[in-house]
């Protein structure tokens, strides 16, 4: 590979990415997991205040952001703590929500608590026990089969995750005509012959999305922009438990505004810079298709670098390019040539994330993921954060910066 970089500008790179400070951006990624910021969700306060604080931040820096608000048709949202107990059976006790119940992404409105027996065949009056749940349109189609036979819901089984919690789901196809709520395998067994009481106040309300987005100006006005994003909302606290959005993704947040810290106090590359942190990346990337559709309108194809999860290093970084056809090749070089000279390894992986919107948008993209801990649970917490990981991060996606901005 030809070391484009490091024979042009070797020290402006090379000091750049030395200047990438990890304490910083920790700092930074605890803010941003505060009890206050409820986890981020947009149609909540805290979510409101992250986006005020990170554009402060910015703005710290010396960049004016731009802040760009798009409508959000619905939001999921727990109105209040949910509740299920078990009467009889086998079970008789509450059970303990998000540990040992869920709500469902496709739960109709429970506006007040519904109570039933739990059976396997339900009928009128009865909850069903779904011992295998059917997807898509099927799923639907099951709810109105029960509804018509006066059934009161439908319970399907959500195993917990390696630390006893049942993963949150924020994003979902349209609900169907049922109450509908998860619970944990063994316990919905053992659940059938009980009466059931759930109270799981789950409601979709508009919402409104910002993206922060910030340019640096390059040094030469006709290049193409190189475009740094990472999603700064989270899956949102519980009513009774916080969620703190540590790796997914305050620390994509975190390491984007450290390297906004180090570009801003250096001179400008020759190609501009656009620093763009959105938003509602968990209920479908939206944020970023909003930010795509803009650039497109405005005729500019940047070439796209999206980081989402840099708390945690498992030996090498996945790497996932697109479009497909043509492949990036120069972004590949860039990222290829960055990760061999600060010797952190690459790997063709799979990083669903926002960097998809912008290659749908035919801009060549790279999803940059660490590793995930905790994910979409409440232990994804400032605590389980390794900075040497935000460290490599923000060193990666500067010497690809500067390598990308060398190019001809
Ligand atoms: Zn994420």
């Amino acid at each position: 590979m030809t070391d484009t970089a490091q024979s042009r500008e070797p020290d402006a790179a090379r000091s750049a990415v030395d200047a990438f400070d990890a304490d910083r951006a920790l700092a930074t990624l605890q803010v941003l997991c505060a009890p206050d910021m409820q986890g981020r969700a947009p149609g909540t306060a805290g979510h409101d205040l992250a986006t005020g604080f990170l554009a402060a931040e910015l703005t710290s820096y010396g960049l004016t952001p731009v802040l760009d608000a798009f409508a959000i048709r619905e939001v999921m949202r727990l109105t209040a703590q949910p509740t299920l107990r078990v009467a009889g059976g086998r079970l008789d006790r509450d059970l303990v929500h998000r540990a040992e119940f869920a709500e469902h992404p496709r739960s109709g409105p429970m506006p007040g608590p519904v109570s039933g027996t739990v059976a396997e065949d339900a009928g009128a009056g009865e909850w069903a026990a779904l011992a295998t749940v059917p997807q898509g349109n099927a799923f639907a189609e099951l709810a109105e089969v029960l509804a018509a036979r006066g059934a009161v819901g439908m319970l399907t089984a959500q195993n917990a995750d390696g630390s006893g919690f049942l993963t949150k789901r924020v994003q979902g196809p349209t609900p169907v005509g049922l109450p509908v709520v998860a619970v944990r395998p063994d316990l919905l067994a053992d659940a059938v012959g009980g009466v059931l009481t759930a109270h799981v106040p789950l409601v979709r309300v508009p919402a409104t999305g910002t993206n922060i987005v910030a340019t640096l100006p390059g040094g030469d006005p006709e290049a193409r922009p190189i475009l740094l994003s990472a999603h700064y909302d989270g899956v949102g606290s519980d009513p009774e438990r916080h969620f703190p959005c540590a790796g997914d993704n305050a620390s994509g947040t975190a390491v984007l505004c450290e390297v906004a810290r180090v570009l801003t106090s250096a001179g400008p590359l020759r190609r501009p810079v656009v620093l763009a942190l959105v938003d509602a990346e968990e209920i479908g990337t939206l944020g970023s298709g909003h930010h795509a559709r803009a650039l497109r309108e405005a005729g500019v194809e940047p070439d796209a670098l999206n980081l989402d999860m840099a708390g945690k290093f498992n030996g090498k970084v996945a790497v996932e390019l697109g479009p497909a056809d043509p492949a990036p090749r120069h972004v590949i070089a860039a990222l290829d040539g960055a990760g061999r000279s600060l010797g952190i390894p690459l790997y063709a992986g799979t990083v669903s994330s926002d960097n998809r919107r912008y290659a749908s948008a035919g801009f060549p993209a790279a999803g940059i993921g660490f590793g995930a801990a905790h994910y979409h649970s409440p232990l994804d917490g400032p605590e389980r954060i390794d900075p040497d990981a935000l460290r490599k991060a923000g060193r990666l996606v500067l010497e690809t910066i500067h390598r990308l901005a060398a190019q001809n």
